[in-house]
């Protein structure tokens, strides 16, 4: 017996995104019927899994990745302005859920500490303070301020400095206003409010297998329940799978879909286990990635708060294993190779031979290795105190770009039908902290006529009142307004 269900919406994988876009939905148009499908027998256990992220709130402060050089060696802010509005439209949001009583407290998810970039040599010195003195002048990064002094940076960074040489080249840049996320208590809460509206079914162990467009315009979803068929059809399907998206998007079948390949890069992270450490460091210290390296392994020593629990992490290290999502297959890799994309995923592979090559010392490194690494940022360090664990798995974007030949794509990126009846979110960065400016845009692209209306139009701009993505909004004061109305509701207060 095939179980059958319909909804206006169905939702694959219960994690960050599509959590956001469920309450998005929600919000936009109460009583919608919409099916949230995860395989696994709980929310967020992939990549949205606290311990699976970095927890990092996303507002281009600290992350030197986002800030490159342009050709005359100054840093082009441009990406870091659009991930820092996207930031602010996060915080927007759930600071509307806070008021609304549709997420109660926002102290277990959210927690303000400040961002540090930290670099070594004249040379990164000189280009961290150039950067700081173009973003601090920006009402966005105001307050950020530079310290090349040691005593200063034993101030701000006391396990950072200590039994640090006094001649040490070295420089920081610190930002109050940064924050760590929990977003597997964010994800489970809004997943939580979710469940109570009418209309809204979360179904755990369901695993989408296979979906292809019917005659009657519908999407059929073809889905495993231990060993039982679901059915559910659908007008609209968003397929949030995580790294599991790129197969289910190539089982779709859509032309947008053609070219689109993944290399899959896992992380892991030193967790550490001795309380005062942990009590004696408060901040999130982004370095410089290595020559080489993926921005994404940038190293970083992170404060968290997981569960409720203050914790401190450092990495990631990076590896490579061809599976999609950390409870996926070995097989995924393979899986995805077809006639399309075989082409771009070769060639990606030839020209990047610097990122493979640093993917495979990176998976040699031993203990001995990874311990100097985390000596760089705490030369104290003592292997005792830290266990190694697996993080999330990420799948980077490989994709045939008119004019410029196959690419390896860090960003996220949406492919959707030309008829708006399916979107499926690839790639990885910046992440869950852009969560709803990727799922207003989406939403945007996928439902025109709505917005057109007026009707949800008027509800977003309730939900999300100051547009930081538009340069005309970005005034000091407007800036200010918004971010005063947001840090009372969701308790933030700058340090
Ligand atoms: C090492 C690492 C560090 C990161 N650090 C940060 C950070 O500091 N800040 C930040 O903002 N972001 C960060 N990110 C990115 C962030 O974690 C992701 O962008 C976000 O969690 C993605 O959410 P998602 O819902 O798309 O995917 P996921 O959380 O991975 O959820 C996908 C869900 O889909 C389910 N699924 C898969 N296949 C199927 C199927 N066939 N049927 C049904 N369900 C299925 C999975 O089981 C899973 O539950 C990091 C990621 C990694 C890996």
């Amino acid at each position: 017996m095939v179980e059958r269900i319909q909804a206006d919406a169905v939702l694959v994988g219960a994690g960050m995104m599509s959590a956001t876009l469920a309450t998005l939905l929600q919000q936009l148009e109460p009583g919608l019927t919409v099916v949230i499908l995860e395989r696994l027998g709980r929310v967020a256990a992939e990549s949205s899994a606290a311990l699976n992220n970095a927890g990092t709130g996303h507002g281009a402060n600290c992350e030197l990745n986002y800030t490159p050089m342009d050709a005359h060696g100054r840093p082009n802010l441009h990406k870091a302005l659009a991930i820092n509005g996207a930031y602010e439209q996060s915080l927007q949001f759930w600071a509307a859920l806070v008021e609304q009583g549709a997420l109660s407290c926002p102290g277990t998810f959210l927690h303000q500490v400040p961002h540090y970039s930290l670099v070594w040599g004249e040379e990164d010195v000189a280009a961290l303070e150039q950067r700081q003195q173009r973003m601090a002048a920006l009402p966005q990064f105001a307050g950020m301020v530079f310290s090349r002094d040691h005593a200063a940076l034993r101030d701000w960074l006391p396990l950072v400095m200590e039994g640090r040489p006094g001649e040490d080249v070295m420089a920081a840049t610190r930002y109050g206003r940064g924050t760590d996320v929990d977003f597997g208590a964010l994800t489970e809460s809004l997943l939580s409010w979710l469940q109570r509206q009418p209309g809204v079914e979360l179904r755990l162990n369901h695993v989408l297998r296979n979906l292809c467009r019917g005659s009657d315009g519908l999407w059929h979803l073809d889905v495993d329940h231990g060993g039982k068929r679901v059915q559910v059809d659908s007008p609209f399907v968003f397929l949030g799978a995580g790294g599991g998206t790129l197969l289910l998007l190539q089982r779709a079948g859509l032309p947008e879909a053609r070219g689109y390949g993944g290399f899959p890069v896992s992380g892991r992270w030193l967790i550490c286990q001795t309380a005062p450490l942990i009590g004696r460091h408060w901040g999130k210290v982004y370095g410089k990635a290595p020559m080489g390296a993926p921005p994404m392994s940038m190293p970083h020593l992170d404060s968290r708060w997981i569960s409720g629990h203050r914790g401190l992490l450092f990495g990631p290290y990076a590896g490579f294993s061809s599976k999609f999502l950390k409870h996926g297959s070995l097989l995924d890799l393979p899986a995805s190779v077809r006639p399309h994309n075989l082409l771009p995923m070769v060639r990606v592979g030839l020209r990047e031979r610097h990122l493979v090559g640093y993917l495979l010392q990176q998976l040699r490194q031993g203990s001995r290795e990874r311990l100097s690494g985390l000596r760089r940022f705490l030369p104290q360090a003592r292997p005792e105190d830290w266990n190694l664990a697996v993080a999330g798995q990420r799948v980077q974007i490989i994709k045939q770009e008119p004019g410029r030949g196959a690419q390896l794509k860090l960003g996220t990126e949406v492919v959707a039908a030309a008829d708006g009846s399916l979107a499926a979110l690839l790639g990885a960065s910046p992440g869950a902290s852009t969560a709803v400016n990727i799922m207003v845009n989406l939403l945007q692209r996928c439902f025109p006529q709505r917005f057109r209306s007026g009707h949800w139009s008027q509800r977003l701009a309730r939900l999300l009142p100051y547009d930081p993505t538009t340069t005309a909004a970005a005034s000091a004061a407007a800036l200010g307004q918004c971010r005063q109305r947001c840090d009372a509701i969701l308790g933030l207060t700058e340090v």
